[in-house]
């Protein structure tokens, strides 16, 4: 099973642009959309949910107001400011709570109720691309690495199940927790980058990230004609790295007409630019599948 994801470092490079152009030239594949605090592939991709499954992980407390008697022991104990008073009346912010316990230990009364948090869903779809597995948290919520994990584990499965020799993830930006949850164990990573210093910069770390975990990494080079020294710094970098140039990409407004029409750039033309992604895919397909 070969697992390849798409990540770039920082947003704003134009990765899920071209991770919905590869889900449009690839075959035999699930896509996966691993950016789980602000997904948008579906916007390209138009899934149709076929199975929802609610993301339940870690608690919150919640006072039972009938119960609480008001002696204040849940604001002191509390190091995270998530308990509130107003006039005698005791309650916790959902938005603060850290679901630590604390309070529910020290209540006397047991006053404080610690259910399971719901913080969003995850789906499987289908696309006019292929099966899709992706999710949704809920505005403010953690554990999004958690949840990349658990989106791998299904994705890995639905391929199983349906014969796919190929997963295709779209990554979060950075390198935080999502990131390095993303990253284990896949099979090539790609970064998409931009000529600007904070494009360069955020793909270096993300790079060193891969680096450090031992991930295969290539870069694209997106927007390459904007900068030229920027984008000379950034394969020169490569190449001392040892990372694969799959290719550089000039900028072009097909990628917004695409956009607007919610269509993957190779779906909507077949102009030079469109070519060039289906010879950036070939490249990666090429070095992500191994040798027999
Ligand atoms: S510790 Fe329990 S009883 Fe005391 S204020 Fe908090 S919820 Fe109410
Ligand atoms: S569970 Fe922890 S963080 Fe949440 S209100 Fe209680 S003491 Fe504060």
């Amino acid at each position: 099973m070969i697992e390849i994801l798409i990540i770039s470092g920082k947003g704003g490079t134009g990765k899920t642009s071209l991770a919905a152009a590869f889900a449009h030239l690839a075959k035999n594949h699930v896509i996966c959309d691993l950016d789980v605090d602000a997904p948008d592939m579906h916007l390209i991709l138009n899934p149709e949910n076929t199975i929802k499954t609610d993301f339940v992980s870690g608690h919150e407390a919640v006072i039972d107001p009938d119960k609480c008697d008001a002696c204040g022991k849940c604001l002191e104990m509390c190091q995270y400011g998530a308990v509130n008073e107003t006039d005698s009346i005791f309650s916790i912010d959902p938005l603060k709570c850290e679901g630590c316990k604390v309070c529910v230990e020290f209540c006397p009364v047991n006053a404080i109720d610690f259910p399971e948090k719901h913080c969003g869903s995850w789906y499987h779809s289908d696309t006019r691309f292929g099966p899709m597995i992706h999710a949704q948290l809920f505005p403010g919520e953690e554990n999004s690495g958690l949840l990349v994990s658990l989106l791998r584990k299904e994705a890995k499965e639905l391929a199983k199940q349906k014969g796919l020799d190929l997963i295709l993830s779209d990554g979060t930006p950075g390198i935080g927790c999502p990131v390095i949850a993303s990253l284990s164990g896949v099979t090539l990573a790609v970064i998409v980058t931009e000529p600007t210093p904070s494009g360069r910069h955020d793909m270096e770390r993300v790079a060193e990230l891969c680096g450090h975990f031992n991930i295969p990494a290539g870069i694209i080079i997106n927007k390459c004609d904007l900068n030229e020294k920027e984008s000379a710094a950034i394969e020169a970098y490569g190449h001392e790295k040892g990372f694969t140039l799959f290719g550089k990409l000039p900028h072009d407004p097909i990628i917004t007409r695409a956009m607007i029409n919610a269509q993957a750039i190779t779906e909507y033309s077949d102009n030079e630019f469109a070519k060039q992604v289906a010879e950036i895919w070939d490249r990666i397909i090429h070095v992500a599948t191994p040798i027999k």
